[in-house]
């Protein structure tokens, strides 16, 4: 049974410091050498699951072998989807053998729990090695007019979040740690394993802030790109804004969505919502929003969780519209009616209000789409079933 480990929750300017560093060397290359198997923050063991091909030919070179088994690896990861070094049959006993003596795993965790609503909404939480508990959603979507069905991943970053906007559950509950890539990766095996299904999108909406993640998300969505084979189009990365590094996403030029969650149409409100807003004033956020559409040629999604009473007035639609016109002509609004959670004050507006919201916009030329809720009887709002399973993230469950 594993001792309960305790990690003190890092402050936000610390987390935004360390963020900033973290991103400055973010750079993701797939023929770059195999790593070395080092100890990681939560794991005992390095991953193989979310290396690159030429990383794993160059892994079987470096333990003594020739470069098909690295090949061998990529095919017992991605298409047997083995989940352990010892059920790698494909490969001699003395490869295996020299893979877990050289400290690598194969990267995968065990499903701890899932809960499927009435809508086939699926929650899993996944236990890490350290006996954390994460949270991954499958959404599953029939277009009955294409008579195809869509499956999306909502993928968590981090265990836990630092940022605790005000009306979302996995900021209640603390930070513990960033996911490493495999912790990531393994949040789409899972849903599809789960669903005998392939992803089609995938969303970083989960439990964290991906752009305090940057390495490790990049390294995620390169792998989800290359070797799972979903389109860069196909994946949106969210953020509430953390300086400097929606600069550092489109230096990647990627052709992903960056969505960027603003719930205010100025700063003095979205400070009252968003804490993490003060260390990043709006102007300066817009700013960087604008220059990323400039560098990718890709629109911005702003997402925009609606609070009755708080920030969903029409007054409020006028000036996001006011503040949007600011921003060039690339952007998307994505409102997202509130999720209860349990111990918030906020509400839910109703529905009249939400159209109004909408109509206001629209009046504007302003593009809007309102975030259907899916599963609502699955705890649907963000580490919302986390919770329920482990209160504080900052202490593992036991084993
Ligand atoms: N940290 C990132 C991604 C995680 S949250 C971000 O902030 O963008 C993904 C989206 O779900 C965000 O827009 C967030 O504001 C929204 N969200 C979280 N909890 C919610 C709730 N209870 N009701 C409605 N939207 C919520």
């Amino acid at each position: 049974m594993a001792a309960p480990q305790h990690v003190r929750a890092a402050p936000l300017a610390r987390a935004l410091r360390a963020s900033a560093t973290a991103t400055a060397t973010a750079t993701v290359s797939a023929s770059a050498p195999a790593p070395a198997p080092i100890k990681s923050q939560g794991t005992s063991r390095r991953a193989l699951l979310g290396l690159s091909e030429p990383q794993l030919r160059q892994l079987a070179l470096d333990l003594g072998e020739e470069s098909y088994r690295g090949k061998q690896l990529h095919d017992l990861l991605y298409k047997s989807r083995a989940k352990q070094i010892q059920d790698f049959n494909h490969v001699p006993k003395a490869f295996r053998e020299a893979l877990l003596g050289a400290g690598w795993s194969a990267g995968r965790s065990p499903v701890h729990h899932a809960v499927t609503a009435s809508d086939g909404t699926t929650k899993i939480l996944l236990k890490l090695e350290d006996n954390r508990l994460i949270e991954t959603v499958g959404i599953p979507v029939d277009d009955d007019n294409k008579g195809s069905s869509r499956l999306t991943a909502c993928v968590s970053s981090q265990v836990g979040c630092p940022l605790r906007c005000s009306f979302c559950a996995t900021g209640k509950g603390g930070f513990a740690r960033n996911l490493q890539p495999n912790e990531i990766v393994e949040q789409v095996l899972a849903i599809e394993e789960t669903f005998k299904q392939r992803v089609t999108n995938v969303v970083f909406m989960g439990m964290g802030e991906p752009m305090m993640n940057l390495k490790s998300v990049l390294e995620a969505h390169r792998c989800f790109n290359k070797e799972l084979k979903i389109g860069q189009r196909m994946m949106t990365i969210s953020t509430v804004g953390v300086p400097n590094t929606i600069k550092m996403l489109a230096s990647h030029k990627l052709q992903s969505t960056l969505a960027v969650s603003l719930h205010a149409p100025n700063q003095k409100l979205r400070e009252t919502i968003v804490p993490s807003a003060k260390s990043y004033p709006l102007g300066a956020l817009m700013d960087d929003c604008k220059n990323y559409f400039l560098e990718t040629g890709r629109r911005v999604s702003f997402e925009y969780t609606l609070l009755a009473g708080i920030n969903d007035e029409k007054e409020h639609a006028e000036e996001l519209a006011e503040l949007l016109r600011t921003c060039g002509g690339g952007y998307h609004v994505n409102l997202i009616p509130y999720n209860p959670i349990e111990g918030s004050e906020y509400k839910r507006p109703y529905r009249k209000v939400v159209q109004a919201f909408v109509d206001a916009l629209e009046a504007r030329k302003i593009t809007v789409s309102v975030r259907q809720t899916r599963g609502l009887d699955a705890n649907a709002a963000c580490g919302q079933l986390r919770n329920e399973f482990q209160k504080n993230p900052l202490l593992a469950i036991e084993a």
